[in-house]
């Protein structure tokens, strides 16, 4: 039951519309004004994580999301015995001053997870190079494919920097600085004279590190890293800033599957929720935010309903804000950062399941296609392959695969249903060729459940304006001075998820959650 949540005053329908189910993780009321210390908007991992840190600390919170499942782009579906992950797949960040490492730990919650080491295979020309755990076997590998020179260093250099800004990340919540206390606060630190070095190297982009190691002329090395960065920092090597950009390359050496798909966390995390007395209502979706006299906030959804808290956490992408608080203090907030961040990355999603015994050294590739994508702006794909040691995912002797790539949003609206239709089948069909080339050991096998998704599922299912995902991209330009601060300068009020700092993917999620808590 929403035993934290306390009906003050019931507008016209009271009871009647009220269904409580028996997992204690699902509410509908219809009609009420509600009163509680905090109100979360949005369940991805930004928000489960908000809303499960502030129920650790006791106090009261309702957590919002319009759809009538969990995870948001790490969310999940089903076609008969299989499940698949929409979006996210990775997990990454579990070591234990890492976000989703630091989070589990909290909360003393153990999510089935397994280490994958080669973290990741790239099929990339006539190259397959394995991203292995161990810093030494890794640049073994590296220089087996692009040669020795300035190999070693480079790497050496980029884990260093990964290293170096998670502690920096981890000891400074005031990061990124908007105001004289906070640099204050932050100069204060004995320990950050270390990391001052760093400073510069967030506004240099990639390539003048891949200079530095002799690295420019390396055409081989250079496609490698910019679709690398593609997916981890969502820039290629002349606008990601060193220091992202490091963190971005360094992840395929700790990365994790989840056993049943990355939902799995995420119901642990709203199990964790709901057990330590908060409340989660789904399909209720916020329309308006409304400031109060007294600094509280007034929520209102689509069903009429009220939620009027202290506190405010919100997770909903910049670009839907003008909408939802219009003309306060939040919209102008929001509208100022659209202002800076135009826009985001769009995602083209392929879906099917294969009956196989065969499995690839790494549930997690990256393929490099032989020509551009038709309707897409990456030259390569992810594809996460579920491994054999998950059941829950596809029966035994069945994998599921889920595939994704980088898509210009804009061009997937405004289409006729033909065009639509049309344009989807030539990017899938392409993909699924790409597939074929690279894994020649299943190509024959008949692909089941064959789905796609575009920019326009994306809005549908997250409600993410024109589809945008994946957070906002890392620039020297914009810099991660300039991403929206989690606490912010409205009083009670915090920004989460992948429209604020630090931007982007389910650690950086968790980070932005653990800065906020914070307030
Ligand atoms: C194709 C793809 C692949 C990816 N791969 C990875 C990966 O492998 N590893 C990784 O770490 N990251 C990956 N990412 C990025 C990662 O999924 C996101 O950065 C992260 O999940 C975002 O979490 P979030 O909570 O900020 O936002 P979301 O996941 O978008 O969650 C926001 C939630 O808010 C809800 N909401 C929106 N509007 C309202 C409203 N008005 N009222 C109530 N609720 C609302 C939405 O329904 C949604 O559930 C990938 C993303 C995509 C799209």
């Amino acid at each position: 039951m929403c035993k934290n949540t306390k009906k003050r005053a019931s507008i016209g329908y009271g009871l009647k519309g009220t269904s409580f189910h028996g997992n204690g993780v699902l509410c509908t009321l219809l009609g009420m004004i509600m009163n509680t210390d905090n109100i979360v908007i949005g369940a991805g991992y930004a928000g489960l994580a908000t809303a499960a840190l502030l129920a650790k600390q006791g106090k009261d919170v309702i957590l919002l999301e319009k759809h009538s499942a969990i995870g948001g782009c790490a969310s999940f579906f089903r076609r008969m015995r299989y499940t698949f992950d929409v979006g996210a797949t990775t997990l990454s960040g579990l070591r234990p001053h890492q976000p989703l490492g630091r989070l589990f730990q909290d909360l003393n919650l153990k999510p089935e997870i397994m280490h994958c080491d080669p973290g990741m295979v790239i099929h990339l020309d006539d190259h397959q190079i394995v991203r292995h755990a161990d810093l030494d076997k890794w640049i073994a590998e590296a220089e087996s494919h692009f040669g020795k020179k300035g190999q070693r260093g480079f790497w050496k250099e980029i884990h260093a920097i990964d290293e170096k800004m998670w502690n920096v990340l981890h000891r400074n919540p005031e990061f990124p600085p908007k105001s004289l206390g906070d640099l204050i606060k932050m100069g204060s630190r004995i320990s950050n004279l270390s990391a001052l070095p760093l400073l510069r190297d967030l506004f240099r982009p990639m390539d003048v590190l891949i200079e530095k190691h002799g690295l420019k002329s390396n055409v081989l090395f250079k496609k490698f890293i910019n679709e690398q960065l593609l997916i981890s920092t969502q820039s290629f090597s002349d606008t990601a800033p060193i220091v992202t950009g490091a963190m971005g390359l360094a992840y395929p050496a700790d990365t994790y599957y989840p056993i049943g798909g990355i939902t799995k966390p995420a119901q642990l995390l709203a199990e964790y929720i709901r057990t330590n007395g908060g409340t989660i209502i789904l399909k209720e979706s916020v329309e308006s935010i409304d400031i109060q006299n007294d600094d509280s906030f007034m929520v209102k959804t689509t069903k009429g309903n009220e939620y009027q808290a202290k506190h405010l956490f919100n997770s909903i992408p910049i670009w839907n804000m003008k909408n939802i608080a219009k003309g306060n203090a939040i919209g102008n907030l929001a509208e100022q950062y659209v202002y800076t961040f135009t826009k985001a990355w769009g995602a083209f999603t392929a879906y099917f399941a294969i009956e196989t015994e065969y499995h690839p050294a790494s549930p997690y590739a990256q393929i490099h296609t032989t020509s551009r994508i038709p309707h897409c702006e990456g030259d390569s794909f992810f594809v996460t392959w579920s491994p054999k040691q998950d059941s829950i995912k596809a029966p035994d002797g069945w994998s599921t695969i889920t595939i994704s790539t980088h898509t210009e949003a804009s061009q997937w609206y405004g289409l006729s249903e033909e065009d639509y239709a049309r344009k989807k089948e030539e990017t899938l069909t392409f993909i699924l060729s790409e597939f074929n080339r690279v894994f020649p050991q299943v190509a024959s096998l008949e692909k089941h459940y064959i789905d796609a998704g575009t920019p326009t599922t994306f809005e549908h299912y997250t409600g993410r304006h024109q589809g945008f995902v994946g957070g906002l991209p890392h620039s020297v330009e914009l810099g991660l001075f300039n991403l929206p601060k989690n606490i912010t300068s409205i009083k009670n009020y915090a920004v989460i998820g992948d429209t604020s700092f630090p931007g982007q993917g389910t650690p950086a999620v968790v980070m932005s959650a653990m800065n906020a808590v914070k307030m």
